[in-house]
């Protein structure tokens, strides 16, 4: 995975070790069709708070942060704690909103990609599938649900192989699926390969995101405590994060 020449080494900004590009949900759209046209492998991490906590104590997962071709910041914390010296970061970026732009664009440029899907609910996913192939009919989409045993891996990339997406999101929570990124990628056709966590379930319907109402306040992990109650263990991340920024305030690590 090597840093694209579009992606200025100058448009980053370190947060808390983990370094994420300054890029607008459309820059990266674009970034991602250039590589898309150029057929190499990259690797796409959406960054939340939580994830770089994460990294905080898992060395192969802040490796792989490094080594990976963009890192976007999706969560408002992060934003923040970008922001605090001097705003570089002018939006979040989302794994939902950045496949859904993604594909706008393609279908809008007449850009017909291949997409794979790998993760969520056989539930969640069919009916992903199903609105994916009615709002963007140029687009070919195929997937696989993320329950599977580690002995099925070879199998399931065999299947990705043959269908040689241009696209590959990968829908299994983080840290996994940024590792199963990392360890399978060099070993399919050359594609972008993105991490989209639970995104599966909100294009499929079954997991509602935040309304706009919260979404504007910068509430959206407020919303999904409420809904998700038992998120709340995972959820202290966000104050440890917090705390973790002002601890180190004046160093740019
Ligand atoms: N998931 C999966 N296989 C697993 C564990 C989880 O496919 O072994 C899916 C799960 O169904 C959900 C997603 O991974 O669709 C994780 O969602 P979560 O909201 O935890 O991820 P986040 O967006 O917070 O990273």
């Amino acid at each position: 995975m090597t840093l694209g020449a579009q992606v200025q080494q100058d448009a980053v900004v370190h947060v808390l070790g983990v370094r994420f590009h300054t890029l607008t949900r459309q820059q990266v759209v674009e970034q991602l069709l250039h590589w898309i046209d150029e057929k190499t492998r990259r690797m796409v991490i959406t960054a939340g708070p939580e994830f770089v906590m994460q990294t905080q104590k898992d060395e192969e997962l802040r490796h792989i942060a490094h080594v990976a071709d963009l890192v976007t910041p999706d969560g408002i914390g992060v934003v923040w704690a970008a922001n605090r010296k001097k705003k570089v970061v002018q939006e979040r970026v989302t794994g939902v909103e950045l496949v859904q732009e993604l594909l706008n664009t393609a279908e809008q440029r007449h850009q017909p990609l291949r997409v794979f899907l790998l993760g969520a609910s056989e539930s969640s996913l069919k009916a992903c599938l199903r609105r994916f192939r009615k709002d963007y009919p140029l687009c070919e989409f195929a997937g696989r649900n993320g329950y599977f045993r580690e002995r099925d891996l070879p199998e399931i990339m065999g299947q990705i192989e043959s269908f040689a997406p241009h696209v590959w999101l990968v829908g299994l929570g983080q840290p996994k699926q940024e590792k199963l990124i990392y360890h399978w990628l060099g070993s399919l056709p050359p594609c972008v390969a993105i991490g989209v966590g639970g995104s599966i379930d909100v294009w499929g319907g079954t997991v509602k995101r935040a309304p706009a109402a919260f979404r504007k306040l910068n509430l959206e992990w407020l919303y999904r405590l409420l809904k998700q109650p038992s998120r709340w263990r995972r959820q202290l991340a966000l104050p440890r994060f917090v705390w973790h920024v002002l601890r180190k305030a004046g160093h740019d690590t």
